[in-house]
């Protein structure tokens, strides 16, 4: 069975003064047999968040984390730090990292798997831009990427098919395009994971979902969840986002 996972990404949005309502909100509202809800914040929020969230069904995720566990590197973050706080989850290679701040596929893949060694969970984002869609090279781009998966530890993971040029844009990819994606995500995990794992393994969507795009989006048979930038960061929004995803599907 996968269960259906809602993320909220709040990129670099959110205030502490914010977040203690939303969290309020999204506690009392997300049920044990509802879809999984994480909620990744920027950096500076996530005690606050980890401190409301404590004891209800909502994890705490990060947005990014380093591949080594200590060392000169100004700016960065250990995936062991985030562990330490309590953190869960961790985003690793968003469109936004690879576009801005030079992630490839091979720093996605060691971020990945540090941040399993330290115990965290991990979305790993992927997808092709417009010019690659365009020239119809979307399934190599993703086969590409995908080789990230090798070595990940399945338990501790989640793929979020994110095509560039449906984040942030209002721009959904429609739900036959996503579906198309997920399988051939799917297809690939089973020869890099092993055929149960990729049965057990929930790819999300991610590109301007929105309460009135979720539910169909969701109700593809390889659609187990959403990413969920700009929408999320409204707490009822990104309530009705979870409230249109079923709580558990059957493996293909
Ligand atoms: C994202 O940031 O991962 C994302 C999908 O953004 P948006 O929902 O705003 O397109």
């Amino acid at each position: 069975m996968r269960r259906c996972l809602i993320s909220a990404n709040w990129k670099m949005h959110g205030t502490i003064g914010s977040i203690g309502a939303y969290l309020e909100t999204l506690v009392e509202r997300v049920r044990p047999d509802g879809p999984e809800v994480v909620v990744c914040p920027p950096f500076t929020l996530l005690p606050t968040a980890l401190l409301i969230a404590s004891g209800s069904e909502v994890a705490v995720g990060a947005q990014n984390c380093h591949w080594e566990a200590k060392g000169a590197f100004t700016g960065e973050v250990a995936p062991t730090m985030l562990a330490e706080l309590g953190v869960r989850w961790v985003i690793v290679g968003h469109s936004e990292r690879r576009q801005y701040f030079g992630e490839t596929d091979a720093s996605a893949a060691a971020r990945a798997k540090a941040a399993q060694q330290a115990g965290l969970s991990v979305i790993l984002c992927l997808g092709e831009t417009l010019e690659q869609r365009d020239a119809g090279e979307t399934l190599a781009v993703l086969e590409r990427q995908s080789a990230a998966l090798a070595g990940l530890d399945p338990a501790l993971l989640a793929v979020a098919y994110e095509p560039v040029w449906a984040i942030g844009t209002g721009r959904n990819a429609t739900p036959a395009q996503a579906q198309e994606a997920h399988a051939a995500l799917r297809r690939r995990a089973g020869e890099l994971l092993g055929e149960a794992a990729a049965r057990g393994l929930r790819i999300l969507y991610g590109g301007s979902v929105k309460p009135d795009n979720a539910a169909a989006l969701l109700a593809q048979a390889d659609v187990d969840g959403a990413l969920v930038g700009g929408a999320s960061l409204d707490a009822e929004g990104f309530c009705a986002i979870i409230h249109a995803a079923p709580g558990n599907r059957r493996g293909a």
